[in-house]
């Protein structure tokens, strides 16, 4: 197939196959952190439940903690007032036949009651209440366990600590978890006629759009990644500066000089230095990307992706994303599905990567809006769309209605 040692033009499928198992073989190390830090990182560790939740019968009203058997006549009961039971305050005395006990939300249930009546339904009369609507057996009463039984698994490792599993795992009395170590990541753009942004531009030169591109979507992913200054299209200069990031960091993200231009100069290098595991896949847009160990520049996994914009934004989903998940043994994200609410045709058999606007519709669909401006340099179409279409390889007309998987950034 080609005169190179590492797989060349594979399918989207393939290249993704071999990022999940390069990530899967260098997992990174579990580290503890408190609560208060482990928002929107991956659990390392199981959560088992270690006490029962509600850890005691309690009230799930504010009322009076009565024995049912009492209210069985007609007509309104009048119950005496023995006490009352507040939430986190001195117990209460056991409330006897005819007795009741005032009681508010989780508050433990008296010895001796087995409902609560809520406030509103009683009418209080010195040291008499009148219940005026008793409720069923055991009605406002949160049961010890009915929640969680001390042993359930709650958690499983590679689940992503939303803000209720950091509560779940608080209710239990964790003050810290084992997550995943995030991976860090150096950020490289690369082109002599890049400049900064608030910057004067000269004939020939634009702007560095990507380094904020990638920065912004590491972060979505909850990374704090480093942004390296521009390197030239000058071989020496971006192997030196590449060597020393390959030491220090665990991911290296590159843009620009990929393909096969006489200033691309990645590839050459890494298939010196690195070992390369794909260079070039199947899909729209994208396709030069490239993928290798750093070899003797250092440990670090690099990603060289294109330097179009849009390029950069298909890519960093496609393959960035599943490596630093896979680094940190994330839980599979959810595959949303959109239909397309205009078709369209593909001039090509390749995976493709459309840009879209995603609505949810009357008929609760979601729907996907096909951006017109294709071209991997038009940046606004991006920016006027909210989400990357999935065509995939093979098929060629999508009719409007079609289903497609569309990934929101
Ligand atoms: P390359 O892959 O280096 O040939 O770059 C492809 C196209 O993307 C060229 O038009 C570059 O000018 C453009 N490009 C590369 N890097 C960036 C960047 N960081 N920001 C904006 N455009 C870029
Ligand atoms: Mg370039």
């Amino acid at each position: 197939m080609s005169e190179h040692a590492f797989p060349t033009r594979i399918a989207y499928a393939e290249a993704l196959a071999i990022v999940r198992h390069v990530a899967a073989g260098r997992r990174l190390p579990n580290e503890p952190v408190p609560l208060s830090r482990a928002h929107g990182r991956v659990l390392a560790e199981a959560l088992v439940a270690g006490v029962a939740m509600p850890p005691f019968d309690n009230a799930a009203m504010d009322g009076f903690a009565v024995r049912h058997a009492d209210l069985a006549g007609e007509g309104s009961t009048v119950l005496m007032l023995r006490g009352s039971q507040f939430a986190g305050g001195v117990p209460a005395p056991a409330v006897g036949p005819g007795e009741c006990v005032r009681i508010t939300t989780g508050a433990p249930l008296p010895r001796g009651a087995d409902t609560v009546v809520m406030k509103e339904d009683t009418l209080v009369e010195d040291e008499v209440v009148r219940i005026l609507q008793a409720p069923a057996a055991g009605g406002h009463v949160r049961r010890q366990g009915e929640d969680v039984r001390a042993g359930d698994a709650l958690l499983a490792a590679g689940a992503v600590l939303s803000p209720p599993r950091i509560a779940l795992a608080a209710s239990q009395g964790r003050a810290t978890l084992a997550v995943s170590r995030r991976p860090t990541v150096a950020v490289f753009s690369t082109g002599d006629e890049l400049v900064e942004p608030g910057a004067t531009l000269a004939h020939g030169q634009v702007y560095n759009s990507n380094r904020e591109l990638l920065m912004g979507l590491l972060r979505a992913q909850g990374l704090e990644p480093v942004a390296w200054p521009t390197l030239p299209d000058d071989p020496p200069a971006i192997e030196s500066a590449l060597r020393h990031a390959a030491e220090a960091f665990d991911v290296i993200l590159t843009c620009g000089g990929v393909s096969a231009g006489e200033k691309d100069h990645l590839p050459a290098l890494l298939q010196r230095r690195g070992h390369v595991h794909f260079w070039k896949v199947r899909m729209r847009p994208g396709m030069p990307v490239l993928f290798a160990e750093g070899g003797s520049l250092g440990p670090a996994l690099f990603l060289c992706l294109p330097g179009n914009p849009v390029s950069v934004l298909a890519t960093c989903l496609a393959l960035a994303r599943p490596l630093l998940d896979g680094l940190q043994g994330r839980e599979p994200r959810t595959h949303w599905r959109a239909r397309l609410s205009a078709p369209w045709h593909k001039r090509h058999e390749r995976l493709e990567f459309l840009r879209g606007r995603l609505s949810s519709g009357e008929d609760g669909v979601l729907h996907a809006e096909p951006h017109p401006a294709d071209g991997s340099h038009r940046m606004r179409g991006a920016a006027d769309s909210d989400a990357l279409l999935v065509l995939d390889e093979g098929a060629r007309d999508y009719p409007a209605g079609s289903v497609v998987e569309a990934w929101p950034y």
